[in-house]
């Protein structure tokens, strides 16, 4: 029997979305219980539901369903986030109780109604918090459908996975990704001496993609059994070398595929168990493979890693086995796939021929330090009067937008703090166009950033 009531010290994920989009179906086989009474009417009104999850392949997590919304006097209107405005704010409410106490948060939306208004709006909201999130989209019912019922969601941004709560397709894998969400270790810390000069990098990518291969060839040392054989490295250690100056630890080498199984290699790779490395690393390197292309689940990977910012650089290793043109068009799908996060650089490499290779550290120390930028209020408020004149906030319901303040609140990744009139009423584009202003003024091109945007009523 499941416990329903979590432990406190498990990571919380919190499931939200529009009613009857199958939450408390998923939350339910997630916890293995029937505990959720789930109906076909939209707004059955429950309790806020908690369980854990408990996978022999995965660290323990609970889940909460914030299924209780209740319909008011709105309840007619569902369509449209300018009519369903009522609605819509009792989900947020729901969600935002439970959000105190959240690790990571699962937007669910409904594979076979698309897209809608609300879960866009969702969403939004969901990135505005700053906590990793995925998104879910259910009542997919078989592989061969999952393609084009997902393609619209990427659209917000998320990292993407398809699930039938009814049937149980995917469930294994998304247990994966909610464990992914939960918080990293943190890395160990170092004698203030070595930390200023020591960078810890974390490896991750499929199996025989060539991580191996590339730690030896950057460390300057064959200390690791590379072998064609998906899984041969056993050990989880950490290769340690000095280079201009700098200390590098590799972390965790082998970990990254420790769970891997030659039989079921390629593909299935625990995105959560791969994540365990990056938690203790400054910088993460991704791995593909330029003769295999990028799998769904390397996919994944990226939209997680951008989900959490995480500082990360993708390399494309084996460029030597792909002609040019494929692997331009390679390249050219990478940097589709990262169109939320266009700041990640993409790298061909190959550990074999040496190419590129003397690019690698550099530049994964030039985003080690952008991660740590601290920019003055002074140098903050003068760029965002920059911004400001150069393009106009926009005017929201006959109301301009007004900016008063910027700060920064945090570094790793670093983190800016906007004052607004009305934060709700900033369109997403606008808040794009700020990150990229603020990254060309202060040099920050390759490290992940957090703008926050903050009501408030006068000016400070
Ligand atoms: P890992 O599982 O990601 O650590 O992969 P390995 O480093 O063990 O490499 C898997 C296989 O790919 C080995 O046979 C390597 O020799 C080969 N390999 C690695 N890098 C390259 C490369 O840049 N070019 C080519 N042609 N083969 C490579």
């Amino acid at each position: 029997m499941p416990e329903i009531q979590a432990e406190n010290a498990l990571p919380r994920i919190v499931l939200t979305g529009r009613p009857n989009v199958g939450k408390s179906t998923l939350f339910n086989r997630l916890i293995r219980a029937n505990r959720a009474i789930t109906h076909d009417r939209p707004g059955v009104t429950r309790d806020r539901m908690e369980g854990t999850v408990l996978r022999s392949s995965l660290p323990a997590f609970a889940v909460v369903d914030t299924g209780g919304v209740t319909l008011g006097a709105h309840a007619a209107v569902t369509e449209g986030p300018e009519e369903s405005r009522g609605f819509e704010e009792d989900i947020l409410r729901q969600t935002e109780t439970a959000l105190a106490a959240a690790a990571g948060l699962a937007l669910v939306v409904d594979g076979r109604d698309g897209l809608l208004p609300l879960d866009e709006h969702l969403a939004f909201y969901l990135r505005r918090t700053g906590l990793p999130a995925l998104c879910v989209v259910n009542k997919v019912d078989g592989i061969e459908r999952e393609d084009e019922l997902t393609a619209e969601f990427y659209a917000l941004g998320l990292p993407v996975v398809a699930v039938s709560a009814e049937h149980g397709h995917n469930m294994p894998l998304l247990a994966d990704m909610l464990a992914a969400l939960a918080p990293l270790a943190d890395a160990p810390a170092d004698s203030p001496a070595q930390k200023a000069t020591t960078l810890r990098l974390a490896m991750l990518g499929r199996p025989n993609a060539g991580k191996s291969s590339l730690v030896n060839a950057l460390s300057g040392e064959a200390r690791m059994i590379v072998s064609t054989i998906a899984g041969t490295t056993r050990d989880s250690v950490d290769v340690r070398f000095a280079r201009d100056g700098w200390d590098y630890v590799f972390v965790d080498t082998a970990g990254v595929r420790r769970r891997a199984k030659i039989t079921d290699s390629v593909e299935k790779y625990s995105v959560s168990s791969a994540l365990k490395s990056v938690g203790k690393a400054d910088m993460t390197l991704l791995v593909l493979d330029a003769a295999e292309g990028v799998s769904q689940q390397d996919k994944r990977l990226m939209d997680l890693l951008n989900t959490r910012k995480i500082p990360f650089c993708v390399l494309i290793n084996k460029c030597d086995l792909a002609p040019r043109t494929a692997l331009k068009q390679l390249e050219k799908n990478i940097r589709a796939m990262l169109a939320f996060c266009a700041h990640v650089p993409v790298l061909p490499v190959s550990a074999n021929t040496g190419h590129a290779l003397d690019k690698i550290l550099p530049l994964a120390e030039k985003i080690h330090r952008e991660c740590q930028a601290r920019v003055s209020t002074g140098q903050l408020n003068r760029a965002m009067a920059e911004a400001l004149a150069k393009h106009q906030p926009p005017v929201v319901k006959r109301v301009r937008i007004k900016f008063y303040y910027l700060t920064q609140a945090e570094t790793a990744p670093p983190t800016f703090v906007f004052f607004v009139n009305d934060a709700e009423r900033v369109p997403e584009n606008y808040v794009r166009y700020l990150e990229h202003t603020l990254r060309k003024i202060f040099g920050i091109a390759h490290a992940p950033m957090r703008l926050h945007l903050r009501s408030s009523h006068k000016k400070k």
